[in-house]
């Protein structure tokens, strides 16, 4: 069997018997046409090892393989998906890998040869915190050149965010601190199955060669989450606690002490986090 020869999504939910269920944020995209709209997002993938978080039934699985990429690893928890997903890779031979585990709990890197791209229909719950993750390693680069990823659109638009609007925050700034970060699709709660409350959008992310502005990444994260903490305050209150000299520090990194954190440019709070390092 070849991957155009599998049976429709639909089909394949009701021969496994894979009511979605809740708990494992599962919203499934059963339009083909759609999943492979989304791969396509990703770039060029036919020189690429792939990581997919959470395949479910496989329909973004399908969307990558029909798209060319060299290899797909697909993380799945739900072993009630398995059966599904290996019927896949039985029909695209040697290009699929289905692991059944925890993304939460998995080094990819094992299974995976550069270049790498991520794209995946993220569950809700864990997705913000695979992000992260994806976006604080250990070291840089990281191990992938690019994510393409399903979010709630709220949480969409706080990746992408500028300053000044309200869902500029922590999220943006470490997006954009190493990534160019951009919606490339708006998708109503229709196109899933069950559609969930909210609207969603994908996120393309490209990884920098390098961070954009110079800045420990410990001290940037920590300088931002005091920020952040009390987005209303001034910044010469907000962050209070971090120096006695604190109004001092802020002048020299360009920042006025009575600036409001959400009105303040990644470029600016790269140059506090040097300052603290003074
Ligand atoms: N990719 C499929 C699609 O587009 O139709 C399913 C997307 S659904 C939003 C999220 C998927 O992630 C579900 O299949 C769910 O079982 C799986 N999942 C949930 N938590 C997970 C975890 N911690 N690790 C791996 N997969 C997980």
């Amino acid at each position: 069997m070849n991957l155009n020869a599998l049976p429709p999504l639909r089909q394949v939910i009701a021969e496994h018997d894979l009511a979605a269920r809740k708990s494992l944020g599962q919203n499934f995209l059963l339009d083909l046409n759609l999943t492979a709209k989304i791969a396509r997002q990703a770039g060029d993938l036919s020189q690429c090892d792939v990581l997919e978080i959470g395949p479910g039934p496989g329909g973004l699985t399908r969307g990558l393989l029909a798209e060319g990429a060299r290899r797909v690893l697909a993380v799945e928890k739900d072993t009630r998906c398995l059966p599904a997903l290996e019927q896949i890779a039985e029909a695209a031979p040697g290009r699929l890998q289905v692991i059944n585990a925890d993304a939460l709990e998995l080094d990819p890197l094992t299974y995976l040869t550069p270049p790498i791209r991520v794209a995946a229909n993220l569950p809700y719950n864990i997705g913000t915190e695979l992000l992260v993750r994806w976006l604080t390693p250990p070291q840089w680069p990281p191990f992938w050149q690019s994510l393409t990823l399903m979010f709630q659109r709220e949480v969409a638009e706080r990746i992408i965010a500028r300053p000044g609007s309200k869902a500029y925050g922590r999220l943006a700034l470490l997006a954009g601190w190493r990534c160019e970060a951009r919606i490339v699709m708006n998708l109503p709660p229709e196109a899933f199955t069950p559609p969930p409350k909210v609207s969603s959008a994908v996120v393309h992310l490209t990884a920098l060669q390098g961070p954009r502005y110079p800045a420990d990444a410990k001290t940037l994260e920590m300088v931002v989450a005091r920020a952040f903490n009390q987005r209303r305050k001034m910044l010469r209150a907000a962050l209070k606690g971090l120096a006695p000299d604190i109004e001092d520090r802020l002048i020299a990194a360009g920042i006025k002490p009575t600036d409001r954190a959400e009105t303040v440019e990644l470029e600016q709070f790269c140059a506090l986090a040097r300052q603290m390092q003074n």
